[in-house]
């Protein structure tokens, strides 16, 4: 049985003592659901001696309309728990991609427990990193954590562990931003600005900052979608994700649109060429093809994640065409079907 080491825990009851502990010198980490961060505690791929809680922070537990700069979108806190987003029927009727890359996360005791915050920040994953630390003790371990070398290109000068969030390619795709507080300061960014391609530092966020609240703009006619590749459909991380979100004229032409990629890279891939290729046009079959074929292009995904390499290529643009044919308001609930069976 792995164990947790040993650690001090605070419990903060507002987001100013949380900050306050987090500034302090000793390398504290955050703790909200603890369903990534204990596991990893205990495979000794994070150590921290401190860990300050979230869960008794009850400023960050609410989802609110019309607040801050967004007046009418949704601001939602770090600590609500992917149940509770799920459950909640504004996310159901006007965030289409939120609602579905929630209810896909892990399962539904993970969802109970585990919030939005940890979700956006949840470590970047890697075949040669998830493992106990015996496990990656027998390989001379690895540049993420104990080693020097990257065993997925040895040459590589940076890890290439993949992001394997499924909110926040959604939260991307709808435009968010989320605020960071620490004991100093205050900021608001894009959501996509929360992120960077590098799988050990793959959060800009810094150490003593806490992502406190997510913002999403009204979605007034627009619809988005999201669509998860993973071995088993109960529940397991990404493999490859596709959010996406598109603004409709009366005519069915498309006046915005935003294509995300996720677990193809340490960060969230913005597939603009393909989103830029659907403006204007209709999701006739054609648009549909040709977008899906320029949103395959900017991912790398790297030989460290479930699934062969080659067939993961290989099917990135049916899952991306999948995902627009959804958008444009086909059933698809045959090809999701169809999909899980080809994974068998
Ligand atoms: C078996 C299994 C399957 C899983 N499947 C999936 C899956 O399919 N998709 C998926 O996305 N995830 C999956 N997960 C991971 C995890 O359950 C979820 O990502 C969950 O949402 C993490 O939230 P948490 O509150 O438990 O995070 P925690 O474990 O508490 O924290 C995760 C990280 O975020 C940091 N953090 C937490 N809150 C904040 C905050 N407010 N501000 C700044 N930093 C913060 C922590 O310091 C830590 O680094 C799975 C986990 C398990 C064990
Ligand atoms: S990508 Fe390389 S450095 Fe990063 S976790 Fe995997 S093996 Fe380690």
């Amino acid at each position: 049985m792995m164990r947790l080491p040993h650690f001090k825990y605070h419990a903060p009851r507002t987001v100013r003592e949380a900050a306050e502990l987090l500034a302090a010198p000793g390398g504290a980490m955050l703790v909200a659901g603890g369903t990534d961060l204990l596991p990893n505690m205990k495979r000794r791929q994070q150590v921290p001696q401190t860990l300050i809680g979230l869960r008794c922070v009850a400023e960050l537990r609410s989802i609110q309309s019309g607040v801050g700069l967004r007046e009418a979108g949704l601001t939602i806190g770090a600590g609500v728990t992917l149940t509770e987003l799920v459950r909640d029927r504004r996310i159901g009727e006007s965030y289409g991609a939120l609602w579905q890359a929630a209810s896909q996360v892990a399962t539904p005791h993970l969802r109970n427990m585990g919030t939005l915050g940890g979700n956006l920040c949840l470590d970047t994953r890697c075949n040669y990193y998830d493992q106990n630390y015996e496990w990656r003790k027998s390989i001379d371990f690895c540049m993420k954590k104990d080693g020097k070398i990257c065993w997925v290109a040895t040459g590589s000068p940076k890890c290439l562990a993949v992001s394997s969030t499924d909110t926040a390619p959604a939260l991307l795709a709808l435009g968010a931003q989320v605020t960071l507080v620490s004991a100093n300061a205050t900021r608001q960014v894009a959501a996509s600005d929360l992120y960077q391609n590098d799988g050990i530092h793959y959060l800009t966020r810094r150490p003593d900052e806490i992502l406190t609240a997510v913002h999403i703009p009204s979605m007034n006619g627009w619809r988005s979608v999201y669509w998860k590749l993973r071995r088993r459909g109960s529940f397991d991380f990404p493999v490859l994700s596709v959010a996406a979100a598109a603004k409709f004229a009366d005519d069915g032409t498309i006046e915005a649109a935003r294509i995300i990629l996720g677990a193809v890279a340490s960060r969230p891939i913005d597939a603009s060429a393909a989103a830029t290729a659907v403006i204007g046009q209709r999701l006739t079959d054609e648009v549909i093809a040709h977008a899906a074929e320029s949103a395959a292009k900017p991912a790398k995904p790297m030989d460290n994640t479930d699934f062969d390499l080659t067939w993961r290529k290989r099917v990135m643009k049916d899952v991306v065409a999948y995902a627009l044919r959804e958008l444009r308001g086909d059933d698809v609930r045959d090809w999701r079907r169809k999909l899980s069976k080809q994974m068998l």
